[in-house]
């Protein structure tokens, strides 16, 4: 039987927090297996500005040469209305400290390379999920079932909740969403654009706030923008059953005006 030199973690999430962990962990002498319920690697995402923390500790796991800062070299900041007039504003770019400015997908993607360079036979189970945790003195036996329906039952000497705000982990080893989760009361809508916004010639900032609303423009040097919706609401759960464009017409409506349309378009 082959004899394991390294204890072996089971992180759950193939996120930039699980990719993060798994690296930490091999660094630390572990050997990580990975699951991620998502049948691929998740590459997409909007506009992140990665501040000092975050800056730090990439560097420390090795990313930090891989992460690129995506700010436009000619910026300006705008608060803008609803007709696209502008009066000066402030926004990331704008921060003393200098954040990356740059998208979830590209950081996934500096953490993942990494990842892949320091443990090229990192072993990666998609299509998988915990359903169950069973804990002992010598560690956890958690049971896998993978999208197929079959299950294994695998024993690791640590596990590690990296499946995100609604992790399962939590749930099995915890507590459920309903103690565990706390709504706030707000909801966000962000998304890459495919063009430029009428107005907002790329490289502007730009954000429009009003009582229990916003809609903020992050720019790149490289391609069209993120937008990022945020607006109060009473039922958190009820706006996840709306498609998001219908649900953003009605919130920020009846008149849009061409940049909130074009946006949400
Ligand atoms: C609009 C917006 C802007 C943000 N801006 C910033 C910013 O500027 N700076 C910043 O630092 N952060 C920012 N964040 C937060 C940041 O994006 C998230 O905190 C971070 O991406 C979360 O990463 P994660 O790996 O913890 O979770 P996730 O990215 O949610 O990854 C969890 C992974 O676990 C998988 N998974 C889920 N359930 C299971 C399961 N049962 N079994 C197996 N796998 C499972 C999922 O498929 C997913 O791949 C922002 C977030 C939003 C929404």
């Amino acid at each position: 039987m082959e004899q394991r030199t390294r204890p072996r973690a089971l992180v759950v999430g193939l996120g930039i927090s699980g990719i993060s962990s798994a690296l930490a962990l091999h660094r630390a002498g572990w050997d990580p297996l990975i699951i991620e319920r998502a049948p691929e690697r998740r590459t997409g995402g909007y506009f992140m500005a990665v501040f000092g923390s975050a800056k730090k500790a990439a560097e420390d796991l090795g990313i930090g040469g891989r992460l690129v800062d995506h700010r436009p070299q000619e910026t300006m900041t705008y608060s803008i209305d609803r007709d696209g007039r502008r009066a000066p504003g402030r926004s990331f770019a704008d921060i003393p400290v200098d954040p990356y400015l740059t998208m979830r997908g590209d950081v996934e993607s500096a953490a993942y390379d990494t990842l892949i360079a320091a443990v090229p036979d990192v072993e990666i189970r998609y299509g998988t999920v915990p359903v169950a945790l069973e804990q002992d003195e010598r560690g956890v036996d958690v049971t896998l079932r993978s999208t197929a329906g079959s299950e294994t039952v695998d024993h690791v000497e640590l596990v590690v909740g990296a499946d995100g705000v609604h992790s399962s982990i939590r749930r099995l080893a915890f507590a459920p969403d309903s103690v565990a989760l706390r709504p706030l009361g707000s909801m966000i809508c962000a998304f890459a654009l495919n063009d430029d916004l009428p107005t907002l010639p790329r490289g502007i900032s730009a954000s429009l706030t009003e009582a229990r609303r916003s809609f903020h423009v992050y720019p790149f040097d490289d391609r069209p923008s993120t937008v990022l919706f945020s607006y109060r609401t009473d039922d958190v759960r009820a706006e996840m059953s709306v498609p998001p464009a219908d649900r953003l017409r009605e919130v920020y409506g009846p008149r849009l005006g061409p940049v909130l349309s074009a946006a949400i378009e």
